[in-house]
């Protein structure tokens, strides 16, 4: 909830920096850009100037909340497994790489998440660590 509020707060960010570029480059070039709230042919062009600055620091805003921080507020979902070990024939393998978790080799083998895997067979855990 709080995610979606922080993400439309952000989106509007954005739009509103292009908003204000786009609007001041407009206006001091002279193209009248009205909006419902003000009327932008009315601007000098400093505060133009002012209004493209601040759009730049909206967006650069709004690009560092999408980029690092809203990625953090999925980190506690549940990911897929990324390594899974065969439990016949050892091997390890990139989840990515392989159709349905099922090992390369013996082809109709379930591999299992090298996490669950020293769970399920600790033994083998240890014999790697002698
Ligand atoms: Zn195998």
């Amino acid at each position: 909830m709080l995610k979606t509020i922080l993400n439309v707060i952000f989106i509007c960010l954005l739009l509103v920096g292009g908003i204000n570029i786009i609007g001041s480059v407009l206006v001091l070039m002279d193209v009248p850009f009205f909006t419902r709230w003000d009327d932008w042919t009315k601007h000098t062009d400093e505060k133009s100037l002012e209004m493209i600055r601040d759009g730049f620091v909206f967006i650069l805003l709004g690009a560092i909340y999408l980029k690092y921080i809203a990625p953090k507020f999925s980190k506690n979902q549940p990911k897929p497994p990324q390594y899974t070990k065969c439990p016949k024939c050892k091997e390890v393998f990139n989840y990515k790489e392989l159709i349905n978790g099922k090992c390369k080799n013996c082809k109709e083998v379930d591999t299992i998440n090298i996490e669950e895997y020293f769970k399920k067979y600790p033994t083998e855990l240890q014999d790697k660590n002698e």
